[in-house]
């Protein structure tokens, strides 16, 4: 919805809103709040709210430490929840992009970086990068301690309707959540593994589209709370059973036109649909460290568990990484899932869209399409076919980024340096720790 200064005042009063949530994302993903008494709103509204950068992992150094935040006046929010502190008054939120001491925008920031990616597609003539993401998630139970378990909250399976099933509500006072919050909700089931669910919403313009991503995992995680249980995004949380995904659907519109979609095709995909996919599965490898940014990502790309593991393309197959779905016109699009709901939506969809485009501008021809499960297949078979893997691990995804200036220009310089720092001392830490694996395989043996 279009705000103004105006109409936020005048909802402030109706709504009787007491406290301000500014958000933002840092470089790895974090949504952080500075919360501030409406007495603060004409200094919120002017962008004058200042914070110390240097607190925030990978922003800037402490000499420099003094950061303002803008408000998208797009982004008001009323959240619609009670708690005691609530009773007097209500929280609003608005996000904020980041601003330097001298009014230009801060380069470290998530959200001004996908808007330099997205200008970069605007001057190739586009007029808007759609996602439409498919988040899935674990419902954990906590313990007497409130610590989080392994345990599952119920033993449903895909689409199931469990009987007696907390998850059932809980998933459903999600739903009716969001949708006081503005989401328009297309469809909401249980996954495959038990414990596990997927909500999917109305795709949007890229910036709005993660500001819905980050906004979701906030509600998800604050209804599950007050149901005794934890919402995780972690990609692989439990061995042996499915891990959680963000299939993200895109595509590329110029002038209210999908330009994906071309009837005279006999996939009815356009040429630019096809150089766009190119470029996805060519710069595959060095943007898996962004969307699926934690060691623990890899263990989910592992066969037989419906998660991708090979650089492969399919209208109808769901084994290879990017899949096309059947629906045509103003619906075509790609459906990358890969992706993990770990990873920072900002700098995933920066990423995916430079090496998108990419594929156009230099014209790239993606390689045949693979209908047969790769997943059955041996090595000799994948090596004629020329499937590559994707990266099995979060040093080889690294190290490919190393090597890939277009990806490496999708984060510009300030924040690949400090994604690429901050991963390889979360690698290190990693390579180092002695797993519970080791001691069960090893420790009597040797
Ligand atoms: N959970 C699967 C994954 O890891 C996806 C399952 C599905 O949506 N079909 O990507
Ligand atoms: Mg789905
Ligand atoms: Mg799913
Ligand atoms: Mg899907």
């Amino acid at each position: 919805t279009k705000m103004t200064r105006e109409t936020i005042m005048k909802d402030v009063k109706e709504s009787n809103v007491r406290f301000l949530r500014l958000m933002f994302t840092d470089i790895l993903g974090t949504v952080k709040n500075v919360e501030v008494p409406v007495s603060q709103l004409d200094k919120v509204l002017d962008g004058k709210m200042m914070f110390d950068g240097s607190s925030i992992e990978g922003f800037v150094r402490i000499q420099e430490s003094d950061m303002y935040l803008k408000p998208d006046f797009d982004t008001w929010l009323v959240f619609t929840w009670e708690t005691e502190s609530t009773k007097k008054g209500r929280v609003a939120r608005l996000i904020c992009d980041i601003v330097n001491p001298d009014g230009t925008p801060f380069l470290g920031d998530p959200r001004n970086n996908l808007k330099r990616v997205l200008k970069e597609a605007k001057d190739l003539g586009y007029s808007s990068f759609n996602l439409g993401p498919e988040p899935e998630f674990f419902l954990l139970k906590l313990d007497e301690n409130d610590e989080i378990t392994e345990r599952p909250n119920d033993n449903g399976g895909y689409f199931d309707l469990a009987p007696t099933d907390l998850a059932e509500n809980c998933r459903r006072d999600i739903v009716l959540e969001l949708e006081d919050l503005g989401f328009e909700i297309e469809a909401s089931h249980h996954e495959v593994a038990p414990g596990q669910h997927e909500i999917d919403w109305k795709y949007a313009d890229a910036v709005e589209a993660c500001d819905n991503i980050q906004t979701f995992k906030l509600v998800v995680k604050t209804v599950a709370r007050k149901y005794g249980l934890h919402a995780t995004f972690m990609a692989k949380p439990v061995f042996g059973i499915n891990g959680s995904g963000m299939h993200s659907n895109m595509s590329l519109f110029r002038n209210n036109e999908n330009v994906f979609y071309d009837e005279s095709d006999e996939r009815q995909l356009s040429t630019e649909a096809y150089q766009f996919l190119a470029g996805l599965l060519h710069h595959a490898p060095a943007f898996t460290a962004i969307t699926n940014p934690t060691v623990n990502s890899y263990k989910r790309l592992v066969p037989g568990y419906e998660a991708p593991v090979y650089i492969a393309w399919s209208g109808s197959n769901r084994t290879p990484m990017i899949r096309i779905p059947a629906s045509r016109g103003m619906s075509t699009r790609l459906e990358v899932r890969s992706v993990d709901p770990m990873a920072n939506p900002y700098l995933a969809l920066a990423a995916m869209l430079k090496a998108g485009l990419d594929g156009i501008t230099n014209e790239m021809t993606p390689p045949e399409e693979t209908n047969d499960n790769i997943y059955d297949m041996d090595e000799a078979q994948l090596e004629q076919q020329g499937i590559k893997s994707l990266p099995t691990s979060l040093h080889s995804a690294l190290k490919a980024l190393k090597k890939n200036d277009v990806i490496k220009e999708s984060l510009g310089n300030h924040i690949y340096t400090n994604f690429v720092k901050a991963k390889m001392v979360e690698w290190d830490s990693y390579k180092a720790a002695v797993s519970q694996w080791e001691k069960d395989n090893y420790l009597h043996l040797y």
